[in-house]
């Protein structure tokens, strides 16, 4: 039953219920989590702002349309393990979703309470929903349909390749996951850190595969050890979740000095490799008391956060455009200023300056000026003559975007892919240019989302199962 006072506009709470954070002096200096999450009186709370609209805007919002006023009728009446049971009918990683989705763009930006407050807190309701099942045991194991003697290979274990591996398994394939790094899950655990998404979240999630009855090959390079043209000789489809995983550098002089990293690299040291957990952990990594980081989107708030974390004094993003630009989540450019780090905004390094001995030793910067809008629709940057000036450093951090990782695109001759080396697939269903190949995610769009390339996955997991039932004879074992 829906409860009257929820369908006006009159009693609502005009802000969403706050969620408890570490505050910003303490998270600084640890690797813990930074938002704590709800309470079940703070998410019932909050629900409670939900009008259960008749026509539900924030679905449409949704890239895997997540059944979201039905979900937050259960946790307004207490029902947490409806509430989870429902979310995951649409999205295989809620706990992930509810922590990294960018849900302002998303299901938050069309809630119709949005036109006139702020809009219900759906991806802090998702979290509270997932982590309840947690502290009850773990997320459920769905039901499987009876073995269908069908094979299915998933080339990365990132979130499109664990949502299509997902999928297949409840239809009753047999899926094996081939992933080149020695741990599951991609960006989630080798580029997200843990302040923002713990990885003992991203392993529970994989357990639950395991026990569907998905095997997981790690250290498994597909275009290295293995074609694509192989994988079709022992499976009847495959599905290609590579990635975007290769780092961009600017091309400026000094990128190749010690002490500069690309993100990607700088994160997988710290993340994947456990460099946070020294000395646990003794991955090298350079603890610089200054650093750089260039760029203004998400990997660059993880990067300059991280960095901060693990010692520095002074943590210096530069970006070229001006705050409303900036790429990154609003939540995490304000964790990041309350955090303390510095934002040195319109502003573009044009140098890195050594010591004479291969050693990083400072940024040499222009000041920027924003002109008229360019293809992107934002303000493009042009340099301000004159205006040069040096940050003096000890690291940097280059993130300033990755492009497709070109190993499978390389070694699979009949894959059709663009300029830019990305796979060109269906836009609904995934399919590639070999029959039974499939893919999605970041390896077809361009570095994106998880929930984006989640739905990806889901996409060509249902045109692989209707590919597998219809034509393909099973390979012998
Ligand atoms: P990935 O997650 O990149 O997974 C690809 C997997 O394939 C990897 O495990 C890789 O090792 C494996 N692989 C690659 N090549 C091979 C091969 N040849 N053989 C076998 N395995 C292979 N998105 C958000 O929505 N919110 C955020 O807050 C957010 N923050 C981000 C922070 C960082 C630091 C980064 C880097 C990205 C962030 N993103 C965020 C983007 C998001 O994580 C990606 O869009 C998403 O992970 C893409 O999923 P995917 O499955 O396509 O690829
Ligand atoms: Fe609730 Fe907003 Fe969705 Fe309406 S649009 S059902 S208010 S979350």
């Amino acid at each position: 039953m829906i409860a009257e006072e929820t369908k006006t506009l009159k009693n609502i709470e005009p802000k969403k219920t706050p969620m408890p954070e570490q505050p910003p002096q303490v998270r600084r200096f640890n690797f813990k989590e930074v938002s704590l999450g709800y309470t079940p009186e703070l998410a019932m709370r909050e629900a409670r702002r939900c009008l259960q609209c008749k026509k539900p805007l924030c679905v449409t919002g949704c890239p895997v349309g997540v059944p979201i006023p039905r979900f937050i009728n259960e946790i307004r009446e207490g029902r947490f393990s409806e509430a989870i049971d429902l979310i995951k009918e649409a999205n295989l990683l809620p706990a992930v979703c509810g922590r990294v989705c960018p849900q302002e763009n998303q299901c938050e930006k069309q809630c119709t309470l949005a036109k006139k407050f702020e809009a219900v807190g759906i991806g802090r309701l998702e979290r509270f929903a997932a982590d309840q099942a947690f502290s009850n045991g773990g997320p459920r194991v769905p039901a499987i349909a009876e073995k269908t003697g069908k094979k299915a290979a998933v080339i990365g274990s990132g979130p499109s390749g664990l949502a299509c591996a997902y999928e297949l398994a409840c239809q009753g394939h047999e899926v094996v996951i081939h992933e080149a790094l020695h741990e599951a899950g991609g960006v989630l655990v080798y580029g997200i850190p843990e302040f923002r998404l713990p990885k003992s979240i991203v392993s529970a999630e994989i357990e639950v595969l395991k026990k569907m009855g998905v095997t997981v090959m790690l250290n498994s390079v597909a275009g290295k050890l293995f074609t694509i043209d192989e994988v079709m000789e022992h499976y009847d489809a495959c599905f290609i979740g590579s990635g975007a995983g290769l780092p961009k550098f600017m091309g400026i002089d000094g990128e190749h000095l010690n002490g500069v990293y690309s993100a990607n690299e700088f994160l997988t040291r710290l993340n994947l490799m456990r460099a946070y957990q020294f000395p646990e952990f003794d991955t090298p990594v350079r603890r610089g008391d200054r650093v750089a980081v260039f760029g203004g989107g998400n990997v660059a708030m993880d990067a300059a956060r991280t960095a901060l974390r693990i010692g520095a004094a002074d943590v210096v993003l530069i970006y070229r455009r001006s705050l409303p630009e900036l790429p990154a989540r609003k939540e995490e450019v304000l964790h990041a200023q309350e955090e303390s780090v510095r934002f040195e905004l319109c502003t573009n390094p044009v140098r890195i300056l050594g010591d004479g001995a291969e050693q990083i030793r400072s940024v040499q910067c222009v000041r920027m000026d924003l002109c008229e809008l360019d293809e992107s629709g934002r303000r493009s940057p042009k340099p301000i003559e004159g205006s040069d000036f040096t940050i003096p450093v000890d690291a940097a951090i280059v993130a300033l975007g990755t492009g497709a990782n070109p190993i499978i695109p390389k070694s699979a001759k009949n894959i059709r892919v663009d300029k830019r080396m990305y796979i060109i697939a269906d836009e609904d269903t995934g399919r590639t240019s070999i029959e039974g190949v499939y893919a999605g995610g970041d390896i077809v769009t361009g570095s994106a989302t998880v929930i984006s390339a989640m739905g990806g996955g889901r996409k060509a997991a249902k045109a692989m199962h209707e590919y597998l039932m219809q034509s393909v004879p099973a390979v012998p074992a």
